[in-house]
């Protein structure tokens, strides 16, 4: 499968059987997303949380491409309050789309809507874990701190191929916790996201890299630009 990445935390995910999957589309406001929202022609659209960097234009895109958004309840009740197609699920639970496998699994982080005037509770900031029909999984982490269950669960569990982590700091994980976060969830590729977009969480992604190979050197570290490509094979990640 193909991901694009965006910039923050919007990723676009596109399956072999050509299935569009759109994470966090936060495009139009996005300093360094140079996609034009009209572009984007998903088939789902995933939110990890309210936050407007992360909920961005999804209204617009539902609006103009009828995919549904998947989030959690209560940012499903506020999109079925405007009409727009949604997918309520919540912590732990899965639905299916299309083959594809979808589970909202845990982050440590606050949610509010805040796209609108009077912010609307969001629920909690979750992550979603993809597993797609050829057992290949991603994990998109949203926004989150460090937190135990990466190792038991996330690793220990659900064992993502592909894990986007945020290494922004100061709103999420820094650098060095998202390379412990690498280390437990042991993915065969990770690929940092949530840095470099405002000052506030300017970071070196080489030292990302460097941590993550001190950690576990049998990690691949693709640090990707805005609106590049990476294509998981998982042919050439067998042990
Ligand atoms: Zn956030």
């Amino acid at each position: 499968m193909e991901i694009r990445w965006l910039g923050h935390s919007a990723f676009e995910i596109v399956s072999d059987d050509n299935v569009k999957i759109l994470i966090d589309p936060f495009i139009s406001n996005n300093p360094t997303c140079q996609v034009p929202v009209e572009e984007l022609n998903p088939d789902i659209i995933l939110l990890t949380h309210g936050h407007s960097d992360h909920f961005g234009d999804a209204l617009e895109i539902s609006n103009s491409t009828n995919a549904p958004i998947a989030g959690i309840h209560e940012i499903s009740l506020f999109l079925a309050k405007q009409g727009i197609r949604n997918i309520s699920v919540n912590i732990g639970g899965s639905f299916i789309f299309r083959n594809i496998k979808f589970t909202m699994l845990d982050a440590k982080h606050s949610s509010d809507i805040d796209i609108v005037e009077e912010t609307v509770p969001g629920g909690s900031a979750a992550s979603f874990l993809i597993t797609f029909e050829d057992g290949t999984k991603i994990f998109h982490a949203g926004d989150t701190g460090l937190f135990g269950d990466m190792k038991d669960i996330i690793g220990g569990i659900y064992k993502p191929d592909v894990a986007l982590l945020p290494i922004g700091d100061k709103f999420t994980m820094g650098p060095f916790e998202a390379a412990l976060a690498s280390m437990w969830i042991n993915p065969k590729v990770v690929i940092p996201m949530h840095y470099n977009t405002f000052p506030p969480i300017e970071q070196d992604p080489a030292i990302f890299a460097n941590f993550v190979s001190q950690f576990n050197p049998n990690i691949d570290v693709v640090v990707m630009n805005p609106d590049e490509y990476f294509e998981f094979n998982p042919e050439d990640y067998q042990d």
